[in-house]
Order: C-alpha cells, then sequence, then structure tokens
C-alpha cells in the first residue's frame, strides 16, 4: 500500500469501476460511456474493445491487463497489486491535478462484480480513503444468451441460473463441482482450456451424459463461435473455441427454444 502520510495532503480524484461490457464497445451502459468520457485516466485490460478509447480521446490510457492466469506460484497476486497500487497512486495524482472534477475509470470486462477481482481493488480504494462508484455492465453470459437466442431462464424447466468459474486461484480445474447441480441451468466462465476435466465433473455431478452444452466464444463479438455438445462429447469443443474467452452453459438453458410455444407449465413436482 503506498504510503501517503509523506505527500502533501490531497483530496483523491473519485473512482469509478465501469463494466465495459463483453465485446464491441457499443455494448457499454449509457452510464459507463458518459463517465468514461469525463475521465482523465483510465486503467483498462485486455479483453476491452480498442475503439472504447474514442469515447475519452484524451484520457491518458493505461493497460494494466494480466492476460489471464500465468500458472506461477505468486506471479498473479503480483499482478493485481501493481493495479490495486495504480488505481491509488492515479486517484490522488489526478485529484491534485483536476481537483474536484478529477475522475479515475477503472474500465473492466463485462460486468466489473462477475470473476474481475472486484472485491481486492474495492478494498485496496476504500483503505486509502478514495470515494467511488460501480456502474454494472452486460456479461458475458448474457451476451452469449442473447447472440444465440437461448434464454438462460425457462418457464417451468430453468428456474435458477448458476455463474460459476472452473478456475481455481493458481490456475486449476477445480477439484469436483460439489454435490449435485448447482442449478437448472449452469454457465462455467474460464473453462475454455479444460473441458475434458469439466465434463467429469458435470458427470459427477449428476447431470446426465446427453444434457445439452452451448459453448459460446468471443460472445458479443462479429467473430463469435457456437458450437452444440452434450456432456458426454464435450472435449470435442476444444479443438473449435482454443485460444479464445470461451463460456460453458449445461442444462435448461442451452437447449434450444421448442418449435411451439409453451401452453401448459409444469408445476414444482409436476411430472
Ligand atoms: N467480468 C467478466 C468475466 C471475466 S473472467 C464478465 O462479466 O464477463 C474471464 C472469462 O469470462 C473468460 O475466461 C470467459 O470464460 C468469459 N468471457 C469474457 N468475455 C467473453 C466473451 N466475449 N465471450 C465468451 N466468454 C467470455
Amino acid at each position: 500500500m503506498t504510503d501517503h502520510t509523506s505527500t502533501p495532503r490531497t483530496q483523491p480524484a473519485r473512482i469509478v469501476f465501469i463494466g465495459a461490457g463483453p465485446g464491441e464497445a457499443d455494448l457499454i451502459t449509457v452510464r459507463g460511456s458518459r463517465l468514461l468520457s469525463h475521465a482523465q485516466v483510465v486503467l483498462f485490460d485486455a479483453l476491452a474493445d480498442e475503439s472504447l478509447r474514442d469515447l475519452a480521446p484524451d484520457a491518458h490510457w493505461i493497460d494494466v491487463g494480466k492476460r489471464g492466469f500465468s500458472g506461477k506460484e505468486g506471479s498473479d497476486f503480483n499482478g493485481q497489486t501493481r493495479i490495486n497500487r495504480l488505481l491509488v497512486e492515479h486517484a490522488f495524482a489526478v485529484g491534485q491535478a483536476y481537483g474536484t472534477t478529477g475522475l479515475v475509470a477503472r474500465l473492466k470486462g463485462g460486468d466489473p462484480s462477475l470473476f474481475g477481482r472486484l472485491e481486492e481493488e474495492l478494498h485496496a480504494v476504500r483503505d486509502a480513503g478514495i470515494p467511488c462508484e460501480i456502474v454494472p455492465g452486460v456479461t458475458s453470459a448474457l451476451a452469449a444468451a442473447a447472440a444465440t437466442q437461448r434464454p438462460l431462464t425457462r418457464r417451468g424447466s430453468g428456474r435458477s441460473v448458476s455463474f460459476t468459474t472452473a478456475m481455481t486461484r493458481t490456475g486449476d480445474l477445480q477439484c469436483g463441482m460439489g454435490p449435485g447441480q448447482r442449478a437448472d441451468t449452469e454457465v462455467f466462465y474460464m473453462a475454455g482450456r479444460q473441458l475434458a476435466p469439466l465434463a467429469r465433473g458435470l458427470a459427477e455431478a449428476g447431470w446426465a451424459s446427453d444434457t445439452l452444452v452451448s459453448v459460446v466464444s468471443r460472445a458479443g463479438w462479429p467473430d463469435m463461435r457456437h458450437s452444440m455438445h452434450t456432456v458426454g462429447s464435450l472435449d470435442e469443443a476444444s479443438a473449435i473455441h482454443a485460444g479464445r474467452p470461451t463460456l460453458v452453459i449445461v442444462g435448461a438453458g442451452a437447449t434450444d427454444i421448442p418449435d411451439q410455444p409453451l401452453t401448459h407449465i409444469a408445476l414444482c413436482g409436476e411430472g
């Protein structure tokens, strides 16, 4: 943590965490785009669309992207610590230069509150007494559902959705999926590189091997890829989506909508 006791006391600039959305620049919210245009400094990740820069052409843009897990002990930790420090330093520098109109934007892919290490950054910012705000964004799971026209919830059959990361801090696949299924529709982030172990974990959690799985990479971009599999054949998706940000959607939300509109909704416990 930076020691501010030796520097002259200035009011830090406000920090706004902005969800950039999952892909092309126009998937950012109107509020996110407005606040971005007021920022003097923007700290951004590698996933954000380069043309977002057009929304704040005069700001100082700083790439803090960690480009995923390195797999080396401690290296990701250092990357996050560096980002936390940069946030605090820039908030004080912008505050000194611009006073109360100063604004630092922290642009994050998708929605900042999902698998974005937001808690660590919030902690650092609050610790340094810096006022902040969070602007939500379109998370990639919602962009994938929209682009494939497969709603994540379904009347009668899809009453719950879970968002899960398949990766642990060290970049390994989580050991097992826990007891049973988490939801009628399960969405896995960061699973792209380990689809075969994910399929085994799903089978162990009780999903039948013919359960449909929708795999979507680069949702929200013109070059999105979508492929359909089953739990039993999920590893076939690896070759199609290799090296791309990929989501795995399992269960009710993976299925195509029926040809006929629903006329009867099964009640709980009804066969
Ligand atoms: N905060 C982000 C998630 C960051 S974690 C969000 O709300 O979307 C990074 C993971 O998100 C990737 O490994 C991938 O699983 C998923 N992801 C991000 N952008 C994606 C996209 N455009 N298409 C598919 N998956 C994406």
